[in-house]
């Protein structure tokens, strides 16, 4: 597929032209596309346009000190990985719930946050959702999507369970616990039908992949009024095998 082709799908999906656009991709399920993964990203550049701002998750193990200028992303796919290491692209410097932007808001995006929650509405994903951005999630699911988590904070969800990060304390490196609504975000796989339920999310094919288009504030909305009245609607049931969910239950204070 060319990237002209691509370009055009992704406008046909609905991607706004001067938008904010949060992307989450596995490569392996939208190839093969003409230039590999610096093609499917100039494809995304150019449904934008010049006035847009694309957005990529770069997060990283946390396990040594994070150089935004060096240290590769982990699990996040050829695209994001490649995406941050262009020119002109920014990262963020959280220590391992960083994100690259590049266009008009991409500063905003990538400025300074506080360390937890690493996805609260003070990080790179809650300006994409004060910006009113869009989020494309390209061959991977709502598991994989961040904006779930910031509905987390948002909604005050009563788990939360801390990770050892590496970060410098006086010019040492220091392990510090990290707190963060982790569990195994099966469940946020729900979202697809309280959108769809809606008309909230567009769907479509982008190169050879699935493609689900939403606004990082309906994201937001329909999960907050799920979380409110369920806060623990995201986790697998308590003794059912799933141990990052337990992990969660069990830091919920009695
Ligand atoms: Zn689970």
């Amino acid at each position: 597929m060319t990237e002209a082709e691509v370009e055009q799908q992704l406008r046909s999906l609905g991607i706004r032209e001067g938008g904010v656009l949060l992307v989450h991709t596995s490569f392996r399920e939208v190839r093969p596309v003409e230039g590999g993964p610096l093609g499917l990203i100039r494809a995304l550049r150019r449904a934008l346009g010049p006035s847009g701002t694309l957005v990529m998750p770069t997060m990283t193990d946390g396990e040594s000190v994070f150089d935004p200028r060096s240290t590769p992303t982990t699990d996040m796919g050829i695209t994001a990985e490649t995406f941050w290491r262009q020119p002109g692209v920014l990262r963020s410097t959280h220590p391992g719930g960083s994100f690259a932007a590049e266009g008009l808001l991409a500063e905003r995006i990538c400025a300074p946050q506080p360390l937890s929650p690493p996805h609260g509405h003070d990080s790179p994903v809650g300006r994409v959702y004060d910006l009113d951005g869009q989020v494309l999630l390209l061959g991977v699911t709502h598991s994989e999507d961040t904006t779930l988590h910031l509905a987390e904070a948002i909604a005050r969800v009563p788990y939360s369970v801390s990770h050892p990060t590496v970060v410098e304390v006086d010019g040492v490196a220091t392990s510090v616990p990290i707190a963060e609504t982790d569990h195994c975000c099966r469940n946020f796989r729900k979202a697809d039908e309280w959108l769809r339920a809606r008309g909230l999310q567009r769907e479509g094919t982008v190169g050879r992949a699935d493609a689900r288009l939403c606004n990082a504030r309906d994201v937001v909305a329909v999960a907050t009024e799920r979380l409110a009245a369920n806060p623990v609607v995201f986790l697998c049931a308590p003794g059912t095998g799933c141990e990052e969910c337990d992990a969660a239950h069990a830091s919920i204070k009695a």
